[in-house]
Order: C-alpha cells, then sequence, then structure tokens
C-alpha cells in the first residue's frame, strides 16, 4: 500500500551520490559515507545527471571544475528538469574560489564545502541536509494521501500521469490508465449508512492496492468512489489483465450490497487506456479515453471491464 512504501523508503539507507572527476577525491569521501549511506558515484556530468534521472539520490555532493560538463552546469540541468529539480546539491569547491560559492548558491545549492576535505564538517553538513530532505519527503509524501483510505490522493495522481508521460515518452513504450468507480454507491450509502460506506471504500482501496506491485505503478483515490490507476511501460494487454485482477480483488472482499442490481455485492467497473506517447498529445487524452471507457462499462451493465488502444497521434 502507498503510505507502506513511503515508510519503507524513509527507513532505507539514504541515497548519496559523489561527483568527481578525481577518482582519490570520489574514495576520501566513500570510505566517510559508505556506512550510513548507500553511496553512488560519478566522474563526469553526464554520468552525474543519468544517475540523478535513475536512482534519485537524496543528496548530491557534487565537484564544481571538471572535464566536460562542469559542476554549475550540472546543476544548472537538474534543477530545469522537474524529475530531478527537488534533489538538494552541495558544491564542493577549491579553496578561496568565493566566485565559484556564490554562482553555486545561485545556481540552487543548498550549500558548499571546501577542498581539502574536513571528514568533521563535511559528515555535519551532509547529514544536516540528509535529515532536511528526510523530513521534506515526510511532508510530502502526507501531503500526497488520501485521508480516508491511505492510497495517494488526486494531485500525486496527476504528477505521476505527468512524470510517467515523459518517461515513456521518452522511451517510446505504453502508458496505460485505467479508470475504476464503484457501483451503485449511493444506494450502498442509502442502505447501510455513510459511516459503513467509508468502511467500504477503505476495503476496496485495500483490494485494489493489493494488485498493483511495479513500484512506478501508484493507484489513486480520484473522487468520491473513484479511483485511478497510471501504469507506465505497461501495454493495454497488460492493464486490462490488472484490471481483471482488481475485479477479482474486490469480488474476494464478499460485501453484501443488497441494493445493488449485480449479485447483491459490491462491484467495479473499469475504463482502460493505453497509448505511446507523441509529442502531439497531451497526457489528459489518455485520462479522457478511460474515463469515456468507464462509461462504456457502466452503460453495458456495470461490474466489467471496458478498454481501448488509442493510436499515437
Ligand atoms: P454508478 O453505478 O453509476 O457509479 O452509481 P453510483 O451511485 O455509484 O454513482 P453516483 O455518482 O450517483 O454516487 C456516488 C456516491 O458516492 C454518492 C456519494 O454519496 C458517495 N460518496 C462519495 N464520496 C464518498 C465518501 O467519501 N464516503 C462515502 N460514504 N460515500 C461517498
Ligand atoms: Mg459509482
Ligand atoms: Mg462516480
Amino acid at each position: 500500500m502507498m503510505p507502506q512504501r513511503f515508510l519503507n523508503a524513509s527507513h532505507a539507507k539514504p541515497k548519496l551520490l559523489l561527483v568527481d572527476d578525481q577518482r582519490v577525491n570520489i574514495l576520501v569521501l566513500h570510505e566517510l559515507f559508505r556506512e550510513e549511506c548507500q553511496v553512488f558515484m560519478a566522474t563526469n556530468g553526464e554520468q552525474a545527471i543519468q544517475i540523478c534521472q535513475t536512482v534519485s539520490p537524496d543528496l548530491v555532493l557534487l565537484d564544481v571544475h571538471m572535464e566536460g560538463i562542469d559542476g554549475h552546469e550540472v546543476c544548472r540541468r537538474l534543477k530545469s528538469d522537474p524529475q530531478t529539480g527537488d534533489i538538494p546539491i552541495i558544491f564542493v569547491t577549491a579553496q578561496g574560489a568565493e566566485e565559484d560559492e556564490v554562482r553555486g548558491l545561485e545556481l540552487g545549492a543548498v550549500d558548499f564545502i571546501v577542498k581539502p576535505i574536513n571528514a568533521v564538517i563535511v559528515k555535519a553538513r551532509v547529514r544536516t541536509h540528509l535529515t532536511l530532505k528526510r523530513q521534506s519527503d515526510t511532508l510530502r509524501s502526507i501531503a500526497s494521501l488520501d485521508g480516508l483510505t491511505g492510497v495517494a490522493n488526486r494531485r500525486m495522481f496527476n504528477e505521476q500521469l505527468e512524470l510517467g508521460w515523459r518517461q515513456c515518452l521518452r522511451d517510446q513504450v505504453a502508458l496505460s490508465v485505467i479508470m475504476i468507480d464503484v457501483d451503485y454507491f449511493k444506494r450502498y450509502n442509502d442502505r447501510y449508512g455513510h459511516l459503513q460506506g467509508d468502511t467500504c471504500l477503505q476495503a476496496v482501496a485495500k483490494a485494489l492496492d493489493a494488485v498493483i506491485k511495479r513500484p512506478y505503478d501508484l493507484l489513486a483515490r480520484y473522487g468520491g468512489e473513484e479511483f485511478a490507476c497510471v501504469l507506465p511501460n505497461t501495454s493495454l494487454q497488460d492493464a486490462v489483465q490488472i484490471a481483471e485482477s482488481m475485479q477479482a480483488s474486490v469480488h474476494a472482499l464478499q460485501i453484501e450490497h443488497l441494493d445493488s442490481e449485480i449479485g447483491q455485492l459490491v462491484t467495479i467497473s473499469m475504463g482502460v487506456a493505453a497509448m505511446t506517447p507523441s509529442k502531439n498529445t497531451a497526457a489528459e487524452t489518455l485520462l479522457e479515453q478511460a474515463d469515456k471507457q468507464l462509461y462504456q462499462a457502466k452503460q453495458a451493465g456495470r461490474a466489467q471491464v471496458s478498454f481501448c488502444s488509442l493510436a499515437t497521434a
């Protein structure tokens, strides 16, 4: 479940990226932090950016002067990409290079340390910034969760949809969206009361979330009794299979709903849409299509999955 994922993440060792074109400098820092951090290393700017995109470190120690793309340029590129813009950066500068420090701070670095490295100072600064990062991650995750069900909220869904869209555009692979709506839920509330309605939504959310397993898949409460799921790098066929599993998972709950027209149990209807993103299309298109399919599923009698694949524009 989403909160559990966040909790696990916060108990893991923080990820620290060391960037320096002199291997010996990296080794010194590695020695200092290998116990308390998961350490990643890069010896040039391109490598540093690539690691930031793939492992999303909690902190980067970035050398200013490097062959090729220098530290300032690496910082500028990381800050201008929404995917990496929040990663805190500490610059490592030569002693007395005040201009470098000023420029680094202007570019959005959180701090700087000077070479030659003083172990006590570096450790203290790194710890401080890792603590700040953990706190801001925690706050952000709380602000991203739905209060009733504990799964992600709509804001988080929209963020992940945009992120997934960009990633799948870059890799030219399919992105799928599932829209999920509880059937005859107004009648459920009317018969069993709003409180039991809430309990039902919590159980449904848990059952849906149990189905998705990959780290980039996300289930969110989209509003009311509606949920949405974003599945990067997932074909229509695979997404439909996930939707079928969700159907089975909710059915297994066996929640009584005597006013439902379908088998006297709580059921869900789902709309699935998939496409390989193109530059001329927006992520909302995919969402609209999934919503249209959900409407189809309702029209066709509820408790079913309706789906469509979108050609790339
Ligand atoms: P359909 O099968 O067409 O989806 O019918 P429906 O009754 O599920 O759909 P409708 O949109 O008419 O009603 C949705 C109901 O969901 C109405 C609202 O009271 C209820 N609902 C929305 N949010 C919550 C909530 O947080 N808790 C509870 N208990 N009920 C909620
Ligand atoms: Mg409904
Ligand atoms: Mg609804």
